[in-house]
């Protein structure tokens, strides 16, 4: 970036410090990863002067014979990866992929079956203050209070009662299996199209460690940027027979020119999660997600669902006296990074909840084990105790600082040679 350092000198700082920040701290947010250097190189490459609506052999402008070539490999490798008939790869994100698919599918007013936002669902599944839940009629499941997981005979009830146009499942803070095979059986039942959102697990769906919703699904959405490790985007998957109404929706319906260089870099990201390697790495984000888990319930931590299946936790810090979001300031002064979250059923407030959520995606990607899952579980442990020690919190982000040091990040720079201005 040398240029960007003679030309803007105060931006390329804050960029350097945002990377030594991306270095020095344990980053639990389950949505956040590090891209691969090659997913960045892809992402800041000259793709990004190229206009090129439409679709590869069918565009508006002239000058494609190698955008075809790069968007054709994308939708290609989705295709591959996942198993699907017809993969889209234009979506600027996974809020307006979703929007996407409501466009193709939905008349104005239809019902929109899918998971509660406080109960971990996402704004794009219809919430009030989504456009989602202006343009259709969303109605939702939640999980049973006792389990804290989605009883799906209580989906098929609803289903029956509200008779959905659409069924979602997917969702944010959900620390268990989607039962896909389930929620294609409901919606056939009432003659619902279900649409699968692993925008959380699309790669441990890739990595073979969580069931693929794709012979149940007639649509799936993922973001490319979160298990995936890609450039920040999104892709929708289907049958042959939705393709065109999906393409249509997201271009000319929704978007114009796509964004080639997040193509681009989509392709190499898809061509990573491919390799064996990337099954071994989505194997090991369960696996120290379970450690975690372990770790701090013997802390006398509270987890929703009592565990997790996946790569996230959601804590429930009720017991522990520490509202989220006081508790999620300690924890980044503390050089460890995650958001506070609803709970469900939350007594609180949706801007000031009871709980956190925890992933391991990230740290993952750093090579980190079990075993530094323990060792982080401890200062979680001693910051949540005491949220207001700030020298115990300047003792603890010293400590983060060295331990991150063993476990270079994909993407960042790794020596003190960074230059911080
Ligand atoms: C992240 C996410 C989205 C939206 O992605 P953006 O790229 O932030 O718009 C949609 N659905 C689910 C389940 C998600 O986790």
């Amino acid at each position: 970036m040398l240029a960007l350092e003679r030309t803007d000198p105060e931006l390329y700082a804050l960029i350097r410090k945002e990377e030594r920040y991306q270095r020095d701290s344990v980053r639990l947010i389950p949505s956040e990863n590090y891209a691969s250097q090659a997913v960045l190189d892809a992402s800041g490459s000259v793709l990004q002067n190229k206009y090129s609506e439409g679709y590869p052999g069918r565009r508006y402008y002239e000058g494609q014979r190698y955008i075809d070539r790069i968007e054709s490999l994308a939708v290609s490798r989705a295709q591959a990866l996942f198993g699907a008939e017809h993969a889209n790869v234009q979506p600027y994100s996974g809020t307006p992929a979703n929007f996407a698919v409501y466009c193709a599918l939905l008349q104005p007013g239809d019902t929109i079956l899918s998971l509660a936002l406080p109960h971990g669902g996402h704004l794009s599944h219809g919430a009030d203050v989504s456009m989602t839940g202006r343009f259709w009629r969303p109605v939702r499941y939640g999980v049973d209070p006792a389990t804290g997981r989605i009883d799906m005979d209580a989906v098929r009830e609803i289903a029956r009662r509200e008779r959905p146009k659409l069924i979602v499942a997917g969702g944010t803070a959900y620390p268990r299996r989607f039962d896909f095979h389930g929620f294609g059986e409901v919606a056939r039942e009432v003659g619902a199209l279900f649409l699968a959102d692993i925008s959380h697990i699309a790669g441990l769906v890739a990595g073979g460690v969580h069931e693929s919703p794709l012979p149940h699904a007639d649509v799936v959405m993922t973001t490319t940027h979160k298990t995936l490790r890609g450039p920040r985007g999104a892709m929708l998957l289907c049958r042959q027979g939705l393709a065109e109404a999906i393409d249509k929706a997201v271009f000319p319906g929704l978007q114009g020119g796509p964004h080639n260089h997040t193509t681009a870099a989509i392709a190499v990201a898809l061509q990573e999660a491919a390799a064996p390697e990337f099954a071994a790495y989505a194997r090991q984000i369960v696996a120290n997600a379970a450690a975690l888990a372990e770790a701090l319930t013997a802390r006398g931590f509270d987890l929703v669902s009592g565990g997790t299946d996946n790569h996230l936790l959601l804590i429930d810090l009720t017991r522990k006296g520490v509202i989220g979001k006081r508790a999620a300031r300690a924890l980044d002064r503390a050089g460890i990074v995650c958001n506070f979250n609803t709970i469900p059923d939350d007594p609180r407030k949706p801007w000031s909840p009871s709980g956190i959520r925890l992933g391991t995606p990230a740290v993952t990607s750093r090579g980190m084990r079990e075993a530094e899952m323990v060792r982080i579980a401890g200062w979680i442990d001693q910051v949540v105790a005491a949220p207001d020690d700030e020298e115990a919190g300047r003792r603890i982000a010293h400590e983060v600082r060295e331990f991150c040091r063993a476990f270079p990040a994909p993407g960042l720079l790794t020596g003190d040679t960074v230059a911080v201005g």
